[in-house]
């Protein structure tokens, strides 16, 4: 069976107050340096690929190199191929660039339209700035345009989401992730922690996100992520499939062969290794366990065999947390915003 392939670029120019993702800075040595590295460890895993997808860090800083490095795996045709873009770095040219290296995605870091909101977060970029990132790949020839969308960020109402809302759904997206704000401990937020929304604000924000978004035609097909018919996110289905994958660079995650192991969060320690160093990662649930904490993030649910094991502990589920339906256990949206809790009951009998 075809695999994903994710691909860590750990590159910005600044970092954000907010964000724990592995990167560091920018520069063009060190880049040329990196996608060796990239392609050297593609060679050496081999293997067929039908989603690829460049996280980050900020890839697009790498466009120039991103054709060489999908020309080294064996993509199958028609692969869903994503890259994640800062839309300070959306310039007409560099859209291109990725376009003609079979990026045919792109997933955009917006997370909000509202300039209090994106200066308290540290980004780089306004909402002119988004608006224009979005317009030029379009404009360029993407069909397929994710943005990301942050709730709980500080200074953020019911009003000032309504109107991201509003801009985001009348621009041409896809798709769109809606992220809750997570105060990580290494981050600047981590130090000194900004005055957010409350747990009862967020979870109304949550909401509010869910039925905007569905009327304007994005269906929640996860926690976290809408689309339009047919644009949900191939490679990302996969993780909550269960499916296997491939991560190459620091601090990207696999799950190969039946095993799953994670790379160091060192750029150098990458760059200098022949193959990246595998480190086993945390010991995961059982099989049966993981299938159940995946699949309850779908909106698709689980199949039945997974859920009459604990269909006794469902009852004690409030009913407007779940339904079944064609045999199919799913969580509703007001069961999402507390899947942990609902997952733990359910498989605390098992
Ligand atoms: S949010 Fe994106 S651009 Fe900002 S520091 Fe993190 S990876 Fe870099």
């Amino acid at each position: 069976m075809n695999k994903g392939l994710y691909i860590h670029i750990p590159f910005c120019r600044k970092k954000c107050a907010y964000c724990d993702f592995y990167s560091v800075h920018h520069s063009k040595e060190l880049a040329e340096r990196y996608t060796e590295a990239v392609i050297r460890n593609i060679n050496a895993y081999g293997g067929k690929f039908d989603t690829v997808y460049f996280g980050g860090g900020t890839p697009i800083l790498l466009a120039e190199h991103i054709g060489r490095m999908l020309k080294a795996a064996d993509i199958a045709k028609g692969a869903e191929i994503t890259a994640e873009a800062n839309p300070c770095e959306m310039e007409p040219h560099t859209l291109e660039t990725l376009l003609k290296a079979g990026v045919n995605r792109i997933s955009v870091g917006v997370q909000s339209f509202c300039d209090k909101e994106l200066s308290a977060l540290g980004r780089r970029h306004d909402s002119n700035t988004a608006r224009r990132a979005i317009l030029a790949a379009k404009a360029s020839g993407f069909d397929n345009i994710s943005a990301d969308l942050m709730l709980a960020v500080p200074h953020q109402t019911r009003d000032s989401l309504a109107r991201t809302l509003d801009a985001m759904c009348g621009l041409p997206v896809s798709h769109i992730s809606a992220y809750m704000l997570k105060i990580e401990p290494d981050t600047p937020f981590g130090r000194n922690p900004p005055e957010v929304p409350d747990e009862d604000s967020t979870a109304d924000m949550y909401l509010q996100t869910v039925e905007a978004l569905a009327q304007n035609g994005f269906a929640q097909y996860e926690i976290s992520n809408f689309a339009k018919k047919g644009c949900e996110c191939a490679h990302n289905l996969k993780y909550w499939r269960r499916e296997e994958y491939l991560g190459i660079g620091p601090a990207a995650h696999s799950f190969c062969d039946g095993r799953r192991f994670a790379v160091a969060r060192d750029v150098g320690d990458f760059i200098n290794s022949p193959v990246q160093k595998e480190l086993l990662t945390d010991e995961a649930p059982d099989e049966y366990e993981e299938r159940v904490m995946l699949g309850l993030r779908l909106s698709e649910g689980i199949e039945e065999s997974l859920w009459k094991p604990f269909e006794t502990s469902l009852r004690r589920v409030p009913k407007n947390y779940y339904r079944i339906e064609n045999g199919r256990l799913s969580l509703t949206a007001e069961g999402f915003l507390l899947s942990n809790e609902i997952i733990s009951l359910l498989l605390a009998d098992q």
